[in-house]
């Protein structure tokens, strides 16, 4: 479904991170875990980027997609975006969905790869779903986290989610894990790995660290749903 419309509201979420909402159309229907296609003007020229849907289906009123802003044309028309102005949105795309298929999921984000998993944490959450959810979720430091305060509300109201924050970097006051998402980390954090869905995004490098990961494992490549986050479909 194509649609103009106008941007509602813009969410700062970190440094470099912004999560913009728009009005939720009632014909647009969509999965946990889906993306959208976006278009804006830059400088007279129309462009478009794929970015997952960090909304959930549960949420009527609005639709959100979070975007990690660089020195790029299109982050730079984001970045001057105003609630109000117009932009074309197409949606719902991809498979990378999870509606409660398996009893157990584990979710390997890395960085903004987080955005569908958003989706995914509130959906089951507001579908009070009897489906134990871990979220692994990695950053360079804490001042990268996205949707920090978020996940750690949706922890609180549902007792199957656990949410681990892991850093590369961090100061002597961090309670958390100072590791990568590894085979160690995952026989700790998640003792029934072996009967777990596991899901992974984020850019290319995390993607075949974590395809890495499963083989380490001992699990089949089946047992693992991919979202890359390059700049093409
Ligand atoms: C299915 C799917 C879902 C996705 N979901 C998300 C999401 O939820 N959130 C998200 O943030 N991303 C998501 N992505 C990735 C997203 O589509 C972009 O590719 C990515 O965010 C990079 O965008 P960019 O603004 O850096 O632009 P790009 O044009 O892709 O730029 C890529 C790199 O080139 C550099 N660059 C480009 N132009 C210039 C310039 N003129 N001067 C200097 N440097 C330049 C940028 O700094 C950047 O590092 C998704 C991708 C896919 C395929």
């Amino acid at each position: 479904m194509k649609f103009e419309t106008q941007v509602k509201e813009i969410i700062p979420r970190t440094d470099n991170v912004l999560s913009f909402r728009f009005p939720r159309p009632a014909a647009l229907i969509y999965k946990p875990g889906q993306y959208l296609l976006v278009t804006i003007k830059a400088n007279e020229k129309s462009l478009t980027k794929p970015l997952s849907l960090s909304s959930s289906p549960t949420e009527k009123e609005h639709i959100e997609f979070t975007k990690k802003l660089t020195d790029s044309e299109f982050s730079n028309a984001l970045r001057a975006l105003e609630v109000g102005d117009w932009v074309i949105i197409d949606a719902p795309y991809g498979t990378f969905t999870f509606e409660g298929e398996s009893a157990k999921i584990v979710l390997l984000a890395g960085g903004i790869g987080i955005t569908p998993f958003m989706s995914i944490c509130r959906y089951c959450t507001d579908k009070r779903l009897n489906i134990k959810v871990t979220l692994l979720y990695g950053n360079r430091s804490e001042k990268d986290i996205v949707f920090r305060g978020e996940l750690e509300a949706l922890e609180r109201r549902n007792r199957n989610l656990k949410v681990v924050f892991i850093l590369n970097e961090a100061s002597d006051s961090w309670k958390g894990a100072i590791s990568v998402i590894d085979a160690g980390l995952v026989k700790k954090e998640v003792p029934d790995y072996r009967e777990s869905l596991f899901y992974a995004c984020g850019p290319p490098p995390m993607i075949q660290a974590m395809e890495k990961l499963i083989r380490d494992l001992g699990l089949p490549s089946t047992q693992l749903k991919l979202e890359v986050f390059t700049g093409h479909t």
